[in-house]
């Protein structure tokens, strides 16, 4: 049924001008970073693992940390390569349109892929930041004194926790970051939710602010989501599929006469 929403959906993209992108962790479950809430996700294939993200127990409990280091050193994250799916939001913005990715992604991707406009909700798996002073460098360093024997890397600095600069539960997001997010939104026609559930908040919400202010939202994702009866079109597959078939019909935006 949903393959049948395609032509509705690329005649919305032809129309667009300015597009807001909401992108979710099944951008990347192509490029093999697993998802959280998706059918292989990892709530699902181990639900242990949410301790890692529960900034309290992270602090309280050394054992926490020591599967924290051990996942994110062998995490699909770093050998993970740009897939299909980010090779066509790239190619969406050479077709004159203004696309603002606000992602919810902490791989780094859709910056590798070659998006310029893209913001982090969520921080980013590749640097580490001390709990205590801030300090922030490439998460490579406290990767390798783990794998050479710290089993709870700390500030060079301050003898701070480190942890990747990543938002935890229950941990505010970057208001700077918010801000941005909060505007691309605004002023987008036309808003695009991508590989996610639509479940983690404020990010969700971004959909709202993007309705309010009058734009058509699609969504293209494997499995319902909360904002479906919401939105102008949504379509149900395979994002490295249906993406790149989409984008490669957009035409290259042309502003009307009037
Ligand atoms: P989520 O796990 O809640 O939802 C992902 C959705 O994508 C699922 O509904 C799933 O069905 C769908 N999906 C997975 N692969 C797909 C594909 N190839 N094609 C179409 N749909 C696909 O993810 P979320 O909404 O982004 O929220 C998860 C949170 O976890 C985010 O806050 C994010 O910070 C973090 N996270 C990030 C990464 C990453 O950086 N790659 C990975 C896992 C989790
Ligand atoms: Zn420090």
């Amino acid at each position: 049924m949903d393959a049948n929403n395609e032509p509705q959906v690329l005649s919305l993209l032809n129309r667009a001008r300015r597009i807001f992108v909401l992108a979710g962790a099944g951008m990347s479950t192509e490029s093999g970073i697993q998802d959280f809430r998706g059918p292989q996700g990892l709530w699902r294939t181990n639900p242990a693992s949410q301790r890692i993200f529960d900034l309290q127990a992270y602090i309280e409990d050394p054992a926490v940390r020591l599967a924290a280091w051990e996942m994110r050193s062998s995490s699909p994250i770093l050998a993970a390569q740009p897939n299909r799916g980010h090779q066509a939001l790239v190619d969406l913005s050479r077709t004159g349109r203004d696309i603002t990715i606000v992602t919810q992604n902490i791989d780094e991707l859709q910056q590798r892929a070659g998006s310029r406009d893209v913001l982090e909700l969520h921080g980013t798996f590749w640097q580490s930041r001390c709990l205590d002073c801030d300090d922030r460098r490439s998460i490579d360093e406290a990767i390798t004194r783990f794998q050479s024997g710290d089993d709870d890397p700390h500030c060079f600095h301050c003898g701070g926790i480190l942890r990747t600069d990543t938002v935890a539960f229950g941990q505010p997001l970057d208001p700077r970051v918010v801000a941005s997010a909060m505007t691309a939104a605004r002023t987008s026609d036309l808003a695009l939710a991508i590989g996610t559930s639509l479940a983690v908040f404020p990010a969700a919400g971004l959909c709202d602010v993007a309705i309010q202010a009058g734009a058509d939202l699609v969504i293209l994702n494997g499995e319902p989501t909360g904002y479906d009866k919401q939105a102008r079109a949504v379509l149900r597959g395979a994002i490295g599929d249906v993406l790149p078939r989409l984008v490669s019909q957009v035409e290259v935006y042309r502003p009307s006469p009037n």
